[in-house]
């Protein structure tokens, strides 16, 4: 083995949520592993909200008092409001600043035991007799070579490796979702304990989700066919002046921190990429985003403890196969969050017809009902399925007004 070369159990590419939490399960079983990360000064693009479920899986947020939410506000495209609050609740929801987040998380991972590479952009498998048996990786000083008995790609949205695994092809743009977001600072009316969310008249949505008493981070973004049909840049003008989202933002100046745009699976996860012989893809790179909301962050790590979970069994018992690594697609939580995900891209097409007239309905109906309100809350904030009967009251209301 040459002097750039190093041997690990498991080689995880990519220190964001998904990557971080991964490794931490990992090492914390005694396993050496390489954490690889292109650069941990990068603020990944992100809304940043996330539900209090992530508390379960990083009880150490916590202590670092991130910026806690207690209530959504959700419009339809003309506007209809919807609010929620889930004040009696055990715990709220945060919002954070991405690269405060994935710091955190990435730290967790790091005092657990796993080795951090950070400035190493990996490009490429090594293979041996036909098998990817570690990953190539390029730094300042010049090339390094990762080898494992288990490799697992977690390098987001743009993964190459995912795609020279084979395991999945590159995303059409038809699959993905586009997005742009800024942090702003500045006075507002805003209150600071509600998330807005905006859903447009076009396949796509916009968001204010303050993060202090004094920033808020704002986005918005298409996906599927709406991103050939709209310029990103444009609607996200177009949204930060409209006169609803002006009187929100009610104060004159907002400096803009920071802002940038990037895209991110719209259409769920692919369950028949997940895992090849010895390779497992997580979070964003296998789609664990959820179509509609765009909520990738917990879905991540999720798939990053079951990648886990996974590959110790399979250290475990020395043998590391598909037949082994299959127990990651077939974990119950996975296949909770694939058949979640199913069921909200089949609201789409029904939600955004007629530039978001069911939207908007839907909105209507439950201000004027309480338990159909309930069925809308649950369904959007709680992942239950509403029944037939719930499309049809939509329709008949719409054909009724
Ligand atoms: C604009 C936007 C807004 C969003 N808002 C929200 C939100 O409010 N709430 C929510 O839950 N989700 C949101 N999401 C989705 C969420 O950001 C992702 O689902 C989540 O970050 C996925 O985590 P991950 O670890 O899989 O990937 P990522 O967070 O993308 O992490 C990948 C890591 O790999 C590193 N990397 C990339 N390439 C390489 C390479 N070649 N070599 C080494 N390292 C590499 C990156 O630097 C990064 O650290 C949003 C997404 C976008 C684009």
């Amino acid at each position: 083995m040459s002097q750039n070369s190093h041997k690990f159990d498991v080689v995880i590419s990519g220190a964001g949520p998904s990557g971080s939490k991964c490794a931490e399960i990992l090492a914390k079983a005694g396993y050496n592993v390489a954490l690889i990360e292109k650069d941990t000064t990068w603020r990944k693009p992100c809304g940043g909200g996330v539900s209090s479920r992530i508390f379960k899986y990083f009880p150490q947020l916590r202590k670092i008092n991130p910026h806690r939410i207690k209530s959504i506000g959700m419009y339809s495209a003309e506007f209809d409001e919807l609010k929620f609050s889930w004040e009696s609740m055990r715990d709220d929801s945060i919002v954070m600043d991405r690269l405060e987040l994935d710091t955190t998380i990435r730290n967790v991972a790091v005092d657990a035991g796993a080795h951090l590479f950070d400035n190493h952009l990996s490009y490429d498998f090594i293979t041996k007799q036909g098998k990817n048996i570690g990953i190539k990786t390029k730094n300042a000083s010049g090339s390094e070579e990762f080898i494992g008995k288990i490799i697992i790609i977690a390098d987001g949205m743009s993964s190459k490796l995912a795609v020279k695994s084979g395991l999945r092809e590159r995303w059409d743009i038809h699959e993905l979702g586009l997005a742009k977001c800024a942090i702003m600072e500045g006075e507002t009316s805003l209150d600071k304990r509600c998330i807005h969310v905006f859903f447009r008249p076009y396949k796509g949505y916009g968001w204010i989700f303050p993060i202090s008493d004094t920033k808020f981070n704002i986005g918005c973004g298409t996906f599927e066919d709406a991103n050939l049909k709209f310029n990103l840049n444009h609607i996200y003008e177009e949204f930060i002046r409209d006169p609803h989202i002006k009187k929100i933002l009610s104060g004159q100046d907002y400096k803009t921190l920071w802002s940038a745009a990037y895209p991110l699976p719209a259409k769920g996860v692919k369950k028949n990429s997940l895992y090849g012989e010895n390779i497992i893809l997580i979070g964003d790179t296998a789609g664990f985003v959820s179509p509609i909301s765009g909520e990738g962050i917990h879905p991540s790590i999720v798939s990053g403890k079951v990648a886990a979970e996974t590959a110790v069994k399979a250290l475990e018992e020395e043998y590391i196969s598909k037949s082994i690594l299959k127990g990651y697609r077939r974990d119950q939580n996975i296949n909770k969050i694939i058949q979640n995900f199913k069921l909200k891209r089949s609201m789409v097409e029904f939600f955004y017809e007629n530039d978001g007239e069911n939207l908007s309905n839907m909105l209507k109906l439950a201000n004027q009902n309480e338990l159909f309100r309930e069925t809308v809350v649950n369904m959007f904030l709680f992942n239950a399925a509403p029944s037939k009967e719930f499309f049809a009251k939509i329709k008949s209301f719409a054909a009724n007004n």
